[in-house]
């Protein structure tokens, strides 16, 4: 069989999403051991390795450090590459579909929509792109600070300054290297749009997510709808035809339509690359939405599995201030190894001076002992260790607002600083 220019574009377009499917979600711990989770590491680790590999033996790992340099420009620095690509993408399929299911397309409601849903991914790229993420800087991180309290799970409050920009990282932010600045309520840097997904512009990164899915499901069923019109006056003009049973009645007959015209080709093709491609994006909202939920972003998420896995592995403990304990009249006798109690670090105490909401008292405070006997962080001095947590549901996300809608609603209306 001869393959026509439209089963390229199916084989590559399967091909890709499901590459970058496993890409973006083969290291999620609901793939862990199945086929995606193992393609993720062929893909990420395995033939990478072996190319690597390879090429040492062939050029001496010129052409490694060739690529890897190309790879390093576009992960590491800014640059629009990725969204060129998509945009031109989105741009030409909507000019085929203009040129080609537009005219087959009646009744003023669609007319109306169509031209309005087509522009909303344009619309919320400029805003993601361009919306400062929430640049934490030195004349705003006195408010920055102030934004979110650390939670001493996941963000330390006598945790580090950042190292590139100096100065205390607040509660929930990440340094971001490309965008070369902290960034507060950081969720990850998206190539995608050149920018990172941050406090101020999450809410229209969900948008653009929508958007696309939308222009995606209208835009498969409108050219599905314009074949399908096409197929019935082909084989059907006496309008025999009344029943969805006729949907798939001819394989033979479908393919025959396809290759008949020029324009019934460009139509498929658009209806494929629509309906291929939004699994991908149904599968970034849902985990989105997952994340929402639980209210935490995608950093604070990777964050999190590992504490998941102290915490499994009883491993987590948590400290606690022992005056307060007092005050409650908690007896203390916990797992109990006490540390200096009298004695508050320098450091700290020069925290607490500045910063006078930033007390000990009655602070928890969860630290992790590796199996080696070291911690992830010293305990704080004052503090004793009251328990031995035995599994992430007795952790408080401090972040979580309280569901679904309560988390949508702070996205939606972020403070200034
Ligand atoms: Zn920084
Ligand atoms: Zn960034």
């Amino acid at each position: 069989m001869k393959l026509s220019v439209l089963h390229y574009v199916v084989i590559f377009i399967v091909v890709f999403s499901t590459i970058v499917f496993i890409v973006l979600f083969g290291r999620l711990p609901a793939f862990k051991g199945t086929i995606v989770g193992k393609a993720h590491i062929l893909l990420w680790r395995t033939i990478p390795a072996k190319i690597v590999a390879i090429d040492k033996k062939i050029t001496g790992g010129r052409f490694h450090s060739a690529s890897s340099k190309w790879a390093n420009y576009l992960v590491n620095d800014k640059n629009w590459a990725v969204a060129i690509f998509y945009g031109v993408i989105l741009t030409i399929s909507l000019a085929l579909f203009f040129k080609d299911a537009w005219p087959r397309i009646h009744g003023p409601i669609h007319r109306l929509f169509i031209p309005l849903i087509a522009l909303q991914p344009y619309f919320y790229f400029y805003l993601v792109a361009f919306t400062n993420p929430g640049v934490v800087t030195r004349k705003n991180v006195d408010k920055c600070l102030e934004l979110f309290p650390y939670d001493d799970i996941i963000f330390y409050s006598d945790g580090s300054e950042c190292r590139t920009c100096h100065f205390k990282k607040p509660a929930r932010s990440k340094h971001c290297s490309v965008c070369k600045g902290c960034i507060l309520k950081n969720d990850h840097h998206c190539a995608w749009v050149n920018n990172c997904i941050g406090y101020y512009n999450y809410r229209f990164f969900l948008m653009f997510l929508l958007s696309n899915l939308l222009v995606l499901t209208y835009g498969s069923y409108l050219t599905f709808t314009v074949l399908y019109n096409e197929y019935l006056d082909q084989y059907y003009p006496d309008g025999t035809a009344s029943a969805p049973k006729y949907y798939w009645a001819s394989y033979r007959n479908w393919i025959l339509l396809i290759h008949s015209r020029s324009w019934t080709s460009v139509v498929t093709s658009i209806c494929m690359i629509a309906s291929l491609t939004s699994p991908l994006v149904i599968a970034f909202i849902a985990q989105h939405i997952l994340y929402i939920h639980q209210g935490m972003t995608t950093n604070e998420s990777e964050k999190w599995s590992e504490v998941q896995w102290v915490a499994n592995n009883g491993m987590l403990d948590i400290y606690e201030n022992r005056e307060e304990d007092a005050e409650e009249g908690y007896n203390g006798s916990g797992s109990g190894s006490e540390t200096d109690a009298g004695t508050v670090h320098p450091r700290l105490q020069a925290l607490k001076n500045a910063r006078p909401q930033m007390e000990n008292r009655g602070r928890k405070v969860c630290i992790y002992a590796y199996d080696d006997g070291t911690f992830n962080r010293l305990p704080p001095p004052g503090m004793i260790k009251t328990r031995t947590v035995s599994g992430l549901e007795e952790v408080v996300n401090i972040y979580d607002r309280g569901g679904l809608f309560k988390n949508v609603r702070e996205i939606w209306f972020p403070k200034i600083v």
